[in-house]
């Protein structure tokens, strides 16, 4: 038997072996930790150590995955004096008895489907993808294949949570819309309370569209001012500014540096609107908000400022509203085309940036769809300051490396360095 071990896969049910074998590798990694020395490491080190650190970490969450159902089935957390299975493990792995209690769920449809088993074998799911796959494929029939393939494809967790909401939504009957939008009609609510540490701190839930009809101008505002700034703090903190600005009735864009108008978009596929409602890869969301049925777009139809962008597989058919000129047509065109960030596994979808990818605007770059792609803020100066590019095409995008990848730092300073010149050049205009 034990001649053989090397040849036979591992096996189904844990030997003593194995759990003595789990035990030098946590004394090992414990040691290893204790022993650590972070000021002794480069940065590209410390990186590294991360990445492997980070692996033992989705390496545990498997095993955890794995095995706690066992423990639920059996009630064997009583015997350790745990008077819930949620109890026990939040104790042992230091988390509330609610994030445990989500966990122990996630592990339960994971031993209930067979792609999710696979994928915890392989190791390679953190708790929060393993939530998220398990959670979409109980509503989603499949879903846990689909998911797991972009997993496995290196997709970040935006973009995991992104193909979980799109197969949410085309999983959802029309009853179900129904019962889904008047469940948050019902709950709405808009509540504010002062925080102990100070400030006015608050939460909202509200229904997609009605979200919708303000969220463009509150996005156009707080842009506008985030831009005028310097970029400086995060975006979040200028929403604020201008969610408050708007509220106390201010002029709102148009100001000092007014920007383009706000708009509502609504991307939608031909054959969603036809039949009313969304089945397989189609799409039906409102950009920087999300999927919503047919029927909650469609109440949007008639307002000020929106735009229907309707899709034929890749490629954009009607375009509604204010698209007059070949360069707003475009930019619908590639709103569709790049819903997310070009770069493989990244997945941002706010604050999108056109980058001309293949030839830069710079070095006589024509602004054609074949020469454009939407970068988020941090790949577009990564690949305008670091020396990082963009090769391949659409829906087969690659990242490529420079040879000699900077720092944060660096590429930090190119950017005021870049920004400083641009505005000397404009002033020696003047
Ligand atoms: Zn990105």
């Amino acid at each position: 038997m034990v001649s053989s071990l090397a040849a036979t896969p591992p096996p189904a049910a844990p030997a003593p072996d194995f759990e003595h074998e789990l035990e030098q590798t946590v004394r090992t990694l414990l040691r290893l930790v204790r022993g650590a020395d972070p000021a002794a490491a480069s940065g590209d080190q410390a990186r590294r150590l991360v990445d492997l650190f980070a692996r033992a970490e989705r390496a545990a969450a498997s095993g955890i995955a794995l095995f706690s159902p066992v423990v639920v089935e059996t009630g064997s957390y009583a015997k350790a004096g745990h008077g819930s299975a949620a109890d026990w493990l939040g104790t042992v792995s230091g988390s509330s008895a609610a994030v445990a209690k989500s966990r122990l769920a996630a592990a339960g449809r994971a031993a209930a489907d067979p792609a999710l088993t696979g994928a915890l074998h392989a190791a390679d799911l953190s708790a929060p993808q393993l939530k998220l796959v398990s959670e979409t494929a109980a509503v989603a029939e499949g879903a846990s294949g689909t998911l797991l393939d972009l997993s496995g494809q290196g997709a970040s967790h935006q973009e995991l949570a992104d193909a979980a909401a799109r197969l949410r939504a085309a999983a959802r009957s029309r009853q179900s819309e129904h019962a889904r939008r008047a469940r948050v009609h019902q709950c709405r609510h808009l509540r504010s309370h002062q925080r102990p540490e100070g400030g006015i701190g608050g939460a909202f839930l509200c229904d997609e569209v009605a979200w919708a009809r303000i969220a463009p101008r509150l996005e156009a505002e707080a842009r506008r001012r985030w831009k005028a700034a310097g970029q400086k703090e995060p975006l979040d903190a200028h929403r604020l500014d201008a969610f408050l600005e708007l509220l106390a009735g201010g002029s709102g864009p148009g100001g000092s540096g007014g920007t383009a108008r706000p708009h509502m978009v609504v991307i939608v596929n031909a054959e969603a609107l036809r039949r009313g409602s969304v089945q397989g890869g189609e799409l039906c969301e409102i950009e920087g908000i999300g999927p919503v049925s047919v029927e909650a777009a469609s109440e949007l139809v008639g307002e000020g400022g929106l735009q229907f962008l309707v899709r034929d597989g890749i490629d954009i058919r009607t375009v509604t509203g204010t698209t007059r000129t070949l360069p707003q047509r475009m930019a619908a065109a590639l709103m569709v085309r790049d819903r997310t960030c070009a770069v493989e596994g990244c997945g941002k979808r706010h604050g999108l940036e056109v980058d001309h990818c293949r030839v830069d605007f710079a070095d006589g770059g024509p602004t054609c769809l074949d020469n454009l792609a939407r970068l988020c803020p941090e790949h577009h100066d990564l690949k305008t300051y670091g020396g990082w590019r963009l090769e391949g095409g659409p829906g087969r995008w690659r990242w490529i490396a420079p040879a000699h990848p900077k720092s944060a730092g660096y590429i930090a300073r190119a950017r005021k360095l870049a920004a400083a010149k641009a505005k000397a050049t404009t002033i020696r205009r003047e």
